[in-house]
């Protein structure tokens, strides 16, 4: 069997064409819809993510404030900021790239950004909206692999899905997201005893490690679905995922690929996190 690709590249042009009609509609009645990006220091993939963010909110008429600060900036200055961009009414969306400096408390500072504009859905406010059901906006990765799931029409009520990855960011959110869609989900770690045995026998299985082939073929159940949202760096110094792609590819029913899977439909979801701001903060 040769699975067959997901392709989160083409995707999440749809869906990103879809967030331009959207903006142009909001537009159209005067309300811009605008995000933030917030970047501390000079963190040079987080550069990449930030000029990346930026650009797909221009490509589809999103307005877009790039705030860049040095290493040296103070926690408490930066806490001034999210208050001026919470009270900032052009701002729908704040994004603030982790990692921060030491010296800044991550978790006190998304504390701090409005939970109505918490695109990235990292607020506890929004985690345990998630947590109960009723999430106002859902963290970008996890999000964009339930779109993949729905695009390639892949039967998630009552399927073994098996996560593995615990992060507050991706993990556990995915979890969460695919026990809402009805599966039966175990999520694992490095803690974890014997992880084949519980990757052989998933339906589903979402690899978010940062580690090389932490998925091999022997560990994947013929037709399993294998979505990879590891960013990792080959021997060649070439990006890639979790999974050995070469090895399940012949096993597994549906894959994604690494790069052009689950990376484009983050920064696509966070798009659409923002226009659902936008059109909520919109009067009429
Ligand atoms: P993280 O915070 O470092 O979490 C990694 C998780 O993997 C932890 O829960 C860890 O378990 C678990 N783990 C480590 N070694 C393991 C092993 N041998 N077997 C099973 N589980 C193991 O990372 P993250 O932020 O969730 O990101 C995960 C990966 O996804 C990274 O490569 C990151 O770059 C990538 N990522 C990609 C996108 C994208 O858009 N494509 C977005 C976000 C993240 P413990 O909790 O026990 O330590």
């Amino acid at each position: 069997m040769t699975a067959q690709l997901i392709d989160g590249t083409a995707l999440s042009k749809k869906l990103r064409a879809d967030v331009a009609t959207r903006a142009a509609a909001l537009n159209a009645r005067g309300h811009q819809p605008g995000l933030a990006v917030v970047l501390v220091g000079d963190n040079p993939a987080s550069e990449v993510y930030v000029r990346n963010k930026v650009k797909a909110c221009q490509d589809n008429g999103l307005h877009s404030v790039f705030d860049r600060f040095p290493a040296t900036l103070s926690e408490a200055d930066l806490l001034a900021h999210i208050n001026a961009l919470n009270r900032n009414p052009t701002i729908h969306g704040i994004l603030v790239q982790l990692p921060l400096p030491a010296h800044i408390d991550s978790h006190k500072v998304i504390e701090a950004i409005a939970p109505e504009k918490d695109v990235d859905g990292f607020h506890v406010a929004n985690a345990g909206a998630l947590l109960t059901g009723k999430p106002l906006f859902r963290p970008c990765t996890p999000y964009g692999v339930m779109q993949m799931f729905k695009e390639y029409e892949i039967p998630l009520q009552g399927a073994n899905a098996v996560v593995i990855g615990r992060s507050n960011i991706v993990g556990k959110p995915m979890a969460l997201l695919l026990l809402e869609a009805g599966a039966t989900v175990t999520i694992c770690h490095s803690k974890t005893r014997d992880l084949a045995a519980h990757t052989r026998n998933a339906d589903v299985v979402v690899a978010a490690v940062g580690r090389r082939n932490v998925l091999t073929a022997d560990m994947v159940k013929p037709g399993a679905t294998v979505i990879d949202v590891g960013m990792n760096r080959d021997d060649a110094g070439k990006l890639c995922g979790d999974v050995d792609f070469a090895g399940v590819l012949d096993v597994a029913g549906f894959i994604t690929p690494v790069p052009g899977g689950v990376g484009p439909m983050t920064i696509t979801m966070l798009l659409v996190n923002t226009i659902e701001a936008a059109e909520r903060a919109a009067p009429g």
